[in-house]
């Protein structure tokens, strides 16, 4: 068995009900769901919309390989988020991204772990840090309380209930 933090991400559509039936779907196939943080809303930086992002982190406990990991991830995020139209526009209703798996190290076309913006990313560190506050990455060679402390990403994450 390995340990996994994943980071859902969703910018439209329902979030919530989007979440939870992600939740349901990495359940079914992906691992088991030991712990999740709080939700997280931030700005939307990049775009010119105006909607916020939500996020959330989840520590999994998965018999899959990072790849197999990745893969079962994509085939969720396939099933929820993609809605295709005539016109072959895709919008993504959820993003689920692989923040550290054990203390794997791989840095490949598909898949690099950790994270390469883990330690960038306000919204990615505040939902990490209720879960992994201890926890060393594995290339930077600091815990997630450090990076936390040292992230210069000026966003503004809003802890949410419920
Ligand atoms: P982003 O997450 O950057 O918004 P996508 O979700 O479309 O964009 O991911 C693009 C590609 O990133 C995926 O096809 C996947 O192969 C690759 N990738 C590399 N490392 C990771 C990781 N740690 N977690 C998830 N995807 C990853
Ligand atoms: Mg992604």
């Amino acid at each position: 068995m390995s340990k996994t933090y994943l980071l859902l991400g969703a910018d439209i559509g329902d979030k919530r009900t989007t979440f939870a039936k992600a939740k349901q779907l990495i359940g079914e196939s992906v691992g088991r769901i030991i712990r999740e943080s709080s939700l997280y809303e931030s700005a939307a930086w990049g775009f010119k919309n105006d909607t916020t992002f939500l996020n959330q982190v989840l520590e999994v406990e998965t018999s899959l390989s990072p790849l197999d990991l990745l893969d079962g991830l994509q085939k969720i995020e396939n099933e929820l988020g993609r809605t295709r139209s005539g016109n072959g526009y895709e919008s993504r209703l959820i993003d689920i991204d692989i923040l550290f798996y054990d203390d794997l190290v791989t840095n490949t076309s598909e898949l690099t772990v950790p994270h390469p913006h883990l330690h960038k990313r306000m919204f990615t560190l505040a939902p990490l840090s209720e879960l992994a506050l201890n926890y060393i990455h594995p290339v930077l060679h600091k815990s997630v309380s450090r990076l936390k402390a040292e992230c210069t990403d000026r966003g503004v994450v809003r802890k949410i209930n419920g």
